[in-house]
Order: structure tokens, then C-alpha cells, then sequence
């Protein structure tokens, strides 16, 4: 990880990195480690203060959740109901599947004391005595580690019975899931963490009104609520001080695929991808930029033409994208866009949970013409049937993850239709595999 230092970022949009400050110092991801790097200061004031003025803090600061929709993180907080009797729930959703997503699965690997910090703040404001971290259940090492430092911060009194005497009485458990993208979508994983199969539930109700167990429930994002400590212990002007005025603050980006330094990258809100690179190193040596995705496969894709677009959640939507996860898959001129797009399609098809036709069904046929025209077998017919099923699944299915199949296939063949017909006019794919790192 690096601070942006470089590239044309005007002066007040620096920022040394805060999440990842000390994702590098040894054994970071002890509460030895976090104390000595402001850990539980953001707490100790949070719990200081009154409920619904943290609420009321958090929401002047202007975070918007790190999850992909971009909601105001205060204002989610806000609709939990007060004074109704029922227990509320603060729900952690770490499974973290996007392809290209890759931050909070490193964050909770290098720096686990943030998310539980940012925890036991959210819980006070929301007057929550339970919150569960449900985690994608692939990643052993997280969550021997994550259950390490839920141990510890019990032992020191960060969690149990009258947090650092506040009066806070907190239950924390984390939960591993069994590999299910879906499962990612907020109430197809509440149906999870009750044990029953993960599905999308109809919304409205949303998860504020009735969530787990049928109660007031906050889902966040892990980036979310580890942003929150800093946000209290430094100063909402501080965070509002980075960032666009729409969307402050800071973030990791996670850049991948055809650049010289894949890995996360903490930077303002409204960084351009041009900064990023020229921060990271580049390209790979050589290669120039193809196309990319602003927010992992689910968004759609960029091309070259928008390397300068801001990436905050307004301008990367101006601009017919979104920003989604901050996932930045890079692809360079050796990359065959179809062969990409199928990739990307027969994940999509693979984790469609079954329960909506337009999805189920859709993803299947796309895969079929998909792998037809990238092997050299597809009709010129094909193309309008790619655009006409990706429309009648985009907004028309259940839950988000049909739109996110739509989004490559939509978004190629409007920008790289040409590469379509070549493969069938061609019969075949114009690309030399082996001179492309990816896909092999
Ligand atoms: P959404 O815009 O429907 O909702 C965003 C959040 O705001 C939800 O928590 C929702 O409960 C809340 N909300 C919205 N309107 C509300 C209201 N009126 N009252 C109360 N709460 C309300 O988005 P979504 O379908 O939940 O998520 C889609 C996003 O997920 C996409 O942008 C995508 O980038 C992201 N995504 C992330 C991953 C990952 O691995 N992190 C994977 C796939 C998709
Ligand atoms: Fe399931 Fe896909 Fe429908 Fe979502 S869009 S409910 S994943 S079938």
C-alpha cells in the first residue's frame, strides 16, 4: 500500500493512507499492534457521547458505504427505529465476492481491530447488543485471525459485558459462509446467518425495518464501519477535508489484472484510474490499457477513454458506469474482450441463486452464445440476441446480481462490437492466448 503522492492530484486531495497506515508494521494485526496506532481512541469518544449523536456525527462526516451501492452510512444508521422493544442487529457483511473485489478480505487479514472498533461504535449509535461478521467462508487464515482478535478484545474489554464502562453490553460473533456469491447480496445472507439457504428477500421491507430474525437491522460493508473509528477520533471536518464534497473521504482501491503492481491502493474519493497507475507503476511494461472495470466485473467496463473520470460514485455514474467495489480490473491490447465477457458470464451463471427466471434462465443461454461466438461457431443473429436476452434480464430480475451479468455483455458490445464480428465473420478468435497473462 502507498500514500498518492504522484500524478496531477491537486495538493489538497493527498492524504496519507489511514485503513492500511499500518498494514505493514510487524504483527499488525495484534491489539498490541492496533493501541500503538490510535486503536480504541475513536471508541472511547463514540461511547462518550450520546447514541443518536454519533449517529448524527457519522452522518455530517458524509460516508457512503464501501460495499457498492454508495448509501450514506449515517442515514442507514438513522432508520433503525428507537424506543420499539425489539432487539436491533448490526450485521458485518465480509464476504467479499465481486470479482476484482479484494480489500476487505485484506483488511480484516492485516488490521482486524479497525472492524471491531468501528463495531462496538456503530452498535452504541444504534443501541445494538449483538453483531455478527458474517465472513466468505473460503478464507481460513481470516477467520482464524479474525477470531483471534475477537478473543483478545474480549479479554482487554472491548467486547462483553459494560464495554470500557460504558454501560455497552456487546455480543460479537463471527460466522464463516459456505461460498455462495449470492450469499454477498444483504438478505440472501441474513436468510444464511439464520440457517436456511441464501436467497434475496423482496425489499422493501429493508433490513433497517425488519432484518435478522425479523428485527431492526444494520448491514454494512466491512470498509463502512472500519472507516468510522478515524471518521470519530480525528474529526468529521478531517475526513470531509479528502474526497469530493458528494462523496468525501478516503478508500482502497483494489487494482488488478495486465498492471506492473496488482494490490490495494488507499487514496481520496474521486482519484482517477491515470493517478492510480501512474502511483502503482503502470501498465505492465509494453502493454497499453484496453478496457477496465470501475467497480469488478458487475460494473460496465471503461475503456481507455475514461481513464480520467473521477472515481466517486456520482461521476463514474455520469459517465455510464459504476463505482460499485473500487475494483479496478486492468485488461491490456492482448486481451480478447469476448473471451473475457464469457469468463465473467459463466460466473455470473454458476452463482445465479435460481430463485427468478430472467437470471436463471438468462445466464445459461448467454454462456451458450458466448462460447459459440468465441469459438469461432456464432451467427451474426447472435449479437442482437446477446443485447435482447442482457435487456431482458437487466433491471427485470430480483436482485442486483442480474444486472451484473447484464453489465459486461451490454457494455462490451457497445463499446467493442467490432471485436464481436471479427470473431464471427473470422470464425474464430483473432487473439494469440499465450500473449495474455490472464484467462489461460
Ligand atoms: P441498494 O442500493 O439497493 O441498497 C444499498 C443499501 O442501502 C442496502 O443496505 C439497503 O438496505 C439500503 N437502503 C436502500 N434504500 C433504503 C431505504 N429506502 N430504506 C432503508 N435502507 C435502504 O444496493 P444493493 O442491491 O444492496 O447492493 C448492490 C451493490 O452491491 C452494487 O452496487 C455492487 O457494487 C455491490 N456488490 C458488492 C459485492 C462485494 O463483493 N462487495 C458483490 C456484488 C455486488
Ligand atoms: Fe437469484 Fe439471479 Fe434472481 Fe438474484 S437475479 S434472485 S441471483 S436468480
Amino acid at each position: 500500500t502507498m500514500a498518492p503522492a504522484m500524478g496531477e492530484t491537486s495538493p489538497e486531495k493527498l492524504l496519507a493512507p489511514v485503513l492500511s497506515a499500518f498494514w505493514d508494521a510487524p504483527r499488525s494485526w495484534t491489539l498490541e499492534t492496533y493501541l500503538r496506532h490510535d486503536g480504541y481512541q475513536g471508541a472511547r469518544k463514540a461511547l462518550a457521547m450520546a447514541p443518536d449523536d454519533v449517529i448524527a456525527y457519522v452522518k455530517d462526516s458524509g460516508l457512503r458505504g464501501r460495499g457498492g451501492a454508495g448509501f450514506p452510512t449515517g442515514m442507514k444508521w438513522q432508520f433503525i427505529p428507537q424506543g420499539d422493544g425489539k432487539p436491533h442487529y448490526l450485521v458485518v457483511n465480509a464476504d467479499e465476492s465481486e470479482p476484482g473485489a479484494c480489500k476487505d478480505i485484506p483488511l480484516l487479514f492485516a488490521a482486524p481491530h479497525t472492524l471491531i472498533e468501528g463495531i462496538v461504535i456503530a452498535c452504541h449509535a444504534i443501541r445494538s447488543n449483538r453483531a455478527f461478521i458474517y465472513l466468505r467462508g473460503e478464507v481460513v487464515p481470516v477467520l482464524r485471525r479474525l477470531h483471534e482478535a475477537v478473543r483478545e478484545a474480549y479479554a482487554a474489554g472491548y467486547l462483553g459485558t459494560n464495554v470500557l464502562g460504558s454501560g455497552l453490553d456487546l455480543e460479537l460473533t463471527v460466522h464463516a459462509g459456505a461460498g455462495a456469491y449470492i450469499c454477498g447480496e444483504e438478505t440472501a445472507l441474513l436468510d444464511s446467518l439464520e440457517g436456511r439457504r441464501g436467497q434475496p428477500r423482496l425489499r422493501p421491507p429493508f433490513p433497517a425495518v425488519a432484518g435478522l430474525y425479523a428485527c431492526p437491522t444494520v448491514v454494512n460493508n466491512v470498509e463502512s464501519i472500519a472507516s468510522v473509528p478515524a471518521i470519530l477520533h480525528r474529526g468529521k471536518e478531517w475526513f470531509r477535508s479528502m474526497g469530493t464534497d458528494k462523496c468525501p473521504g478516503f478508500t482502497l482501491y483494489s487494482l488488478s489484472g495486465h498492471v506492473a503492481n496488482p494490490g490495494q491502493y488507499e487514496g481520496p474519493m474521486g482519484i482517477t484510474l491515470r493517478q492510480l497507475l501512474d502511483m502503482s507503476g503502470g501498465m505492465r511494461p509494453g502493454h497499453r490499457l484496453k478496457f477496465w472495470t470501475p467497480g469488478g466485473s458487475s460494473s460496465p467496463m471503461f475503456t481507455a477513454e475514461q481513464i480520467d473520470v473521477p472515481l466517486d460514485f456520482d461521476s463514474v455514474a455520469a459517465a455510464g458506469s459504476l463505482l460499485g467495489t473500487k475494483s479496478l480490473q486492468c485488461f491490456d491490447e492482448t486481451t480478447c474482450v469476448v473471451r473475457a465477457v464469457t469468463r465473467w458470464t459463466e460466473f455470473y451463471a454458476h452463482e445465479s441463486c435460481g430463485k427468478c427466471t430472467p437470471c436463471r434462465e438468462g445466464t445459461y443461454w448467454l454462456v451458450q452464445l458466448l462460447r459459440d461466438i468465441e469459438a469461432g461457431k456464432g451467427r451474426k443473429a447472435d449479437l442482437d440476441k446477446l443485447a435482447d436476452i442482457s435487456d431482458n434480464i437487466n433491471g427485470k430480475s430480483f436482485c442486483a446480481l442480474g444486472d451484473g451479468a447484464a453489465a459486461p455483455i451490454l457494455s462490451s458490445l457497445q463499446h467493442f462490437r467490432a471485436e464481436y464480428e471479427q470473431h464471427i465473420t473470422g470464425k474464430g478468435c483473432p487473439f494469440d492466448p499465450s500473449k495474455s497473462t490472464l484467462w489461460a
